[in-house]
């Protein structure tokens, strides 16, 4: 029986090849969503392991950060620029649990989300995410959640207007963009928490900036960042 489903399995992705989300070559039987070389070549920042890595420096003078680190470098020919695509404009959604489950492994190993008592994925505004059906860091939170044991906290952040699209502004005009879009809604529920805030990407830092400084607000809060690409170097 094996050996007939096995070729039943081998004919139907001949029909319906399952491809790489990252490289486009096939997937063997006991790959998902990510083939091993990829798995293995995705360039990992390792900056968990140094606290004064570039995405905490980008944020030094800006806003207060405890920690703050991504799983991979963001540029154009990445593999992981790749999967974010087909996470957020395929809607690929499994791609977004994998990649958070994948560093949350590596973040719960090196003892970096030690001391932080929850998750709070960068939210989307209400049309974005009835637009796109989800919002990408609540899938990548939920992928983090799986490998930490760290709860998600979806309701205490909101966000309450649709900024346009980014990629022509200086960091000044993204920064006056950004900075009132977010409101805090419950801050009694991380009054003194040790907060993991998480982005997909991290490119000026101006819509981490923005969360950071609204959720300083409660009372006695601590923020740590991550996200699954940075753009900077
Ligand atoms: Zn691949």
């Amino acid at each position: 029986m094996n050996f007939l489903y096995d070729v039943w399995d081998d004919f139907l992705s001949l029909l319906f090849p399952r491809l790489c989300y990252a490289c486009g070559n096939h997937l063997m039987r006991n790959e998902k969503l990510i083939c091993t070389e990829c798995y293995i070549l995705i360039p990992r920042t390792n900056y968990h392991l140094d606290e004064n890595n570039p995405v905490a420096q980008l944020f030094w003078g800006r806003c207060k950060i405890e920690k703050a680190a991504a799983f991979s470098f963001y540029n154009r020919a990445s593999r992981i620029r790749s999967l974010i695509h087909n996470l957020k404009y395929k809607g690929i959604r499994d791609i977004g649990f994998e990649l958070g489950r994948i560093y949350g492994t590596a973040l719960f190993n090196s003892g970096f989300i030690s001391g932080i008592d929850l998750i709070i994925p960068v939210p989307l505004h209400k049309s974005k995410l009835r637009q796109r059906g989800f919002n990408q860091s609540d899938l990548i939170s939920d992928g983090l959640s799986e490998a930490t044991g760290l709860p998600v906290t979806k309701e205490v952040l909101e966000r309450r207007h649709v900024s346009d699209t980014q990629t022509r502004r200086s960091r000044y005009e993204r920064w006056v963009n950004v900075k009132d879009i977010f409101n805090i809604t419950q801050p009694s529920v991380i009054e003194g928490k040790h907060v993991l805030l998480v982005d997909d990407v991290i490119t000026t830092g101006s819509t981490i900036e923005a969360c950071v400084n609204e959720l300083l607000k409660a009372e006695g809060v601590r923020v740590s960042v991550v996200a699954l690409a940075a753009a900077v170097m």
